[in-house]
């Protein structure tokens, strides 16, 4: 007992350590009825008592089992948290993704609705367009009809007239009476072939008869065509031509028609004036300008100038589509024509067409 009160007990711990590090290895501290027990010894401060406690190894293993499965049971549970969080996590990720490429998938099919939507609607357009077109070129062609019809019967009848009074005359032997209707029948014919010229020139389309023209040889012809109808009453002309060809690339007659429309426009509209007056001036620039302008009534309504059928004139002096058909020649020749009331009264009408400068270059 003296021999083992000198010498320091190991504490619990580094028995269990020893005793865990290789049982086999390790002396039993004693036997208590014959199983192997771990020895505990504990001084008392109390009259140099110690006191001696003796555990069955079994309970210690058991205990450090039980806190080794304790830990191990711990960190199991931590992995498996772990675990439940990282897949948590994976899977909130490709919830995030799903979410958002069903959103993609949605917005692209409400995409394509509306792309499908719009074609739908630019085919109806079209449609209606195409429908459009061909029910005001019906509405245009029956307007056109009516008037000219309108246009043809009237001297038509008038002419039937006439020729029943001139075969009365005949019978009733009166020559001179019977001539002057032959006149009034034959100034009806010239009415209904200038207006059978007029719908000609207007069916006449297309670039094929396209060729360099100077304008001012159109100017001049056109000028002296007119001399006949200038000669009836005094009407002062005044025409201005550059020194150098106005060349532009059209048709000739054509041309010429716009300009016997405009000329005939400004002999009417100065009807009513004293000293009628007309010029005509033909300017070179970027473009050819012809300007005829006239001291006459002025244009009652510009918007409705160009549109086919509009006429201030007594049916009979007028169908209103001089200005139509000159407007749509000169659009076909690649120029514009433009018509507004001048600062001192009168109308001014200009038509501006494209210039072949090379082709003048080569003229001059
Ligand atoms: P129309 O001469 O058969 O009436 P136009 O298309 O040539 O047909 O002219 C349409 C209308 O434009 C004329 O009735 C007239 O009212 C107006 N107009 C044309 N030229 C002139 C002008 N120089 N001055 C005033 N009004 C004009």
């Amino acid at each position: 007992a003296e021999a083992l009160r000198r010498q320091t007990p190991p504490t619990a711990i580094e028995v269990a350590l020893r005793a865990t590090q290789d049982w086999a290895a390790l002396p039993i501290d004693a036997y208590l009825r014959g199983e192997a027990v771990l020895r505990r010894e504990a001084r008392v401060p109390f009259q140099g008592w110690r006191m001696v406690s003796y555990t069955a190894y079994s309970s210690v293993r058991e205990r450090v089992n039980g806190v080794l499965a304790l830990e191990v049971m711990g960190f199991a549970i931590f992995l498996a948290m772990m675990f439940w969080f990282a897949s948590r996590k994976a899977t909130n990720r490709v919830a995030v993704f799903e979410r958002e490429s069903a959103e993609l998938r949605a917005l692209n099919a409400a995409l394509q609705r509306e792309i499908a939507a719009r074609k739908q609607v630019e085919r109806n357009l079209e449609v209606a367009e195409q429908t459009m077109a061909q029910t005001s070129k019906l509405a245009a062609l029956g307007e056109m009809s009516a008037a000219v019809s309108h246009e043809l019967n009237q001297p038509l009848a008038a002419m039937k007239t006439y020729l029943a009074g001139a075969r009365l005359l005949l019978q009733r032997k009166r020559p001179e009476e019977t001539l002057s209707s032959f006149q009034r029948i034959d100034d009806l014919i010239d009415r209904m072939g200038a207006i059978t010229r007029q719908l000609k020139s207007y069916a006449r389309k297309g670039s094929d008869a396209f060729e360099e023209v100077d304008t001012r040889a159109a100017v001049s012809s056109a000028l002296s065509m007119m001399e006949p109808q200038l000669k009836n009453r005094y009407v002062e002309i005044s025409r201005t031509l550059p020194g150098e060809p106005a060349m532009i690339f059209g048709d000739r007659l054509r041309l010429e028609q716009v300009i016997i429309n405009l000329l005939r426009n400004a002999i009417d509209a100065t009807k009513t004036v004293a000293d009628p007056r007309i010029d005509v001036i033909l300017a070179l620039g970027e473009t050819v300008t012809l300007t005829v302008r006239d001291n006459g009534s002025g244009i009652d309504d510009l918007d409705s100038l160009f549109e086919p059928f509009y006429t201030t004139k007594q049916p009979g002096d007028g169908v209103g589509l001089g200005l139509a058909i000159s407007s749509g020649i000169v659009n076909d020749l690649g120029g514009r024509m433009t018509a507004r009331n001048g600062a001192g009264g009168g109308a001014v009408f200009e038509v501006q067409l494209p210039r072949l400068k090379t082709a003048a270059k080569a003229a001059e």
